[in-house]
């Protein structure tokens, strides 16, 4: 069984699809569960009732990328809705929350600042509430970790990680696991690549992303794109051979990819281990 630690089905690029037949594709091929974390207020209710209607999981944070149009107030409205849904088993973290250095409009030394207030408070809440969080890393590990430091929260999963061995070092040593995904399966990603290699098999958690990082199976070149040929749309369903690529870089077979993955996101997300069915 494969558990699908990072997808936001709820991003409108599925809506055009078959979201149900392919969601019972993922199923069929070992998907047991999604993790679907919110990005802002607004789909906070979208994620929840997303998981609820075919027994996935969800997440509730404000991201990075939304905190420019975030109001401070969301803060606590976050913390309300922490408090109102604490019993339901589908709740499993704090996220996506985290810090983005990359995007330019980001990095201005005011939405810098307010970024990293908005981390801390999302962290403050995480403690407050006894869940973990989701942390999207991009160019920011060491201030996540400075973070992380100053705050402990009950660790979590690194997403999308693709930092130095001594950082993802540090995120295992306060109890994250760090997630891989399809950027693994493109071959120039020596780096990333070397670390899926090495890393202990403890601290690995599978993820799609969906809809974004397509695997190298899914991916088109802009020139395929411009001569028609429509890009790949990613999905849980490419979970497993996401976690073939893994179980092919360490030289194990699949299943213990699958079982050992599995069991560690169960241990850094510990409500995945909840009862919760699909409504
Ligand atoms: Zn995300």
């Amino acid at each position: 069984m494969w558990i699908d630690t990072h997808c936001h089905l709820d991003a409108p690029e599925f809506d055009a699809l078959p979201a149900d037949a392919w969601h019972a594709e993922a199923r069929a091929l070992g998907v047991s569960c999604c993790v679907i974390p919110a990005v802002e207020r607004a789909n906070w209710g979208a994620v929840r009732a997303l998981a609820h209607r075919r027994g996935d999981r969800y997440a509730l944070g404000i991201h990075p990328l939304c905190v420019p149009r975030a109001l401070d107030e969301d803060l606590d409205a976050l913390d309300a809705a922490l408090t109102a849904h604490r019993d339901d088993p589908h709740l499993v973290a704090v996220g996506e929350i985290g810090l983005d250095f990359f995007v330019p409009a980001l990095i201005e030394p005011a939405m810098r600042e307010r970024q990293t207030r908005f981390y801390r408070a999302q962290l403050r809440l995480a403690r407050r509430h006894g869940l973990p969080v989701i942390l999207h890393v991009r160019r920011s590990a060491d201030a996540l970790l400075k973070g992380l430091r100053e705050r402990p929260v009950a660790g979590g999963i690194a997403h999308a990680f693709n930092g130095s061995l001594q950082q993802a070092q540090a995120f295992t040593a306060m109890g994250f696991a760090l997630g891989f995904g399809g950027a693994m399966s493109f071959e120039p990603a020596q780096q990333l690549r070397r670390l899926a290699r090495e890393l202990p098999l403890e601290s690995l958690v599978l993820e799609t992303d969906a809809p974004d990082i397509p695997p190298q199976w899914l991916y088109v070149t802009a020139a395929e794109r411009a001569a028609g040929r429509p890009q790949g749309i990613n999905h849980p369903r490419e979970l497993p051979r996401i976690g073939a690529v893994l179980a092919g870089l360490r030289g194990l077979p699949v299943d213990a990819v699958a079982q050992a993955t599995s069991a560690n996101a169960r241990r850094v997300l510990p409500r995945l281990n909840l009862q919760a069915d699909a409504a």
